[in-house]
């Protein structure tokens, strides 16, 4: 499933089409999670401003104060050209470029919003890992009194967005702190630890172009896979050496929310 990195990634591979004027948009089947919106039309015609990003959703900004909203799901992909009888939705621009939406397992959203950002999916969450709004302090008293594993804890969307499975298990690795232990009991140390680790794994991850699995789902527009795998300190490494010098325990994999979760047990504490 895309996190931010890969979000962020698709983001900056879209960038090349602000300027650009809608020709037409056609929607080969009703759905992706919900119903496409009826008026989906009403994108035809206009240029695209701008294109932001608030947690995984891709805000892409139109004239006239109208916002397309899309969300990759588990499997969705933007690309330039048409792959097959996934491709649900394609965009065609004035100047013959073109955008295709893959997507095989139709988790993804899209919808439209007029004037702002005010979207019911939008409203309630959390701040952004990357923003100013964010830091060790805000995370340190956003956890607290909270019963659950940190690892829980930050795949929780209300207390900072765009972390999931892959990121949480890296940025603990390197933080050194325990998977396991209770969001409740992280210092504020500790918190200082896991935002700045958040700073230097996204950003890394962004720079590498996200993260393609084994599964090769994620692809940035023009097919580009990302590379950030290939610094997995943790994640996906169950069994192998701990890749921290001087430790020759072995990788765990533990599950958690019904999430799987890479760890070394001398390491993180
Ligand atoms: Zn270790």
């Amino acid at each position: 499933m895309p996190e931010l990195p890969e979000v962020e990634t698709v983001r900056q591979g879209l960038l090349g089409l602000v300027g650009k004027r809608i020709l037409s948009i056609e929607l080969n089947r009703t759905n992706l999670r919900f119903p496409f919106p009826e008026d989906m039309d009403s994108i035809a015609g206009r240029k695209i401003i701008d294109i932001d990003r608030r947690a995984k959703y891709l805000l892409i900004r139109l004239e006239d104060d109208l916002t397309l909203l899309a969300h990759l799901g588990m499997t969705g992909r933007f690309g330039r050209t048409l792959e097959g009888k996934h491709d649900h939705v394609v965009i065609d621009f004035v100047d013959g470029t073109r955008l295709v939406y893959t997507d095989p397992r139709r988790f993804g959203i899209m919808d439209l919003i007029r004037g702002g950002s005010e979207h019911k999916l939008l409203n309630h969450l959390g701040p952004e890992p990357l923003g100013d709004a964010w830091s060790g302090l805000q995370l340190h008293s956003s956890l607290s009194g909270r019963n659950v594993s940190i690892k829980t804890a930050l795949l929780d969307q209300k207390i900072v967005v765009g972390i999931g499975n892959i990121y949480a298990s890296e940025i603990l690795f390197r933080a050194g702190i325990s998977p396991k232990r209770l969001a409740k009991n992280i210092s504020f140390n500790m918190a200082e630890e896991i935002y700045n680790e958040t700073q230097k794994v996204l950003l890394t991850a962004i720079e590498a172009g996200g993260s393609t699995l084994r599964d090769g789902q994620f692809k940035g527009v023009d097919g580009n896979l990302g590379y950030f795998p290939h610094e997995f300190s943790v994640y996906d490494r169950e069994g192998q050496k701990c890749t921290s010098p001087e430790c020759a325990n072995l990788v765990r994999r533990i599950v958690q929310s019904g999430r799987s979760t890479f760890y070394c047990g001398i390491c993180q504490r």
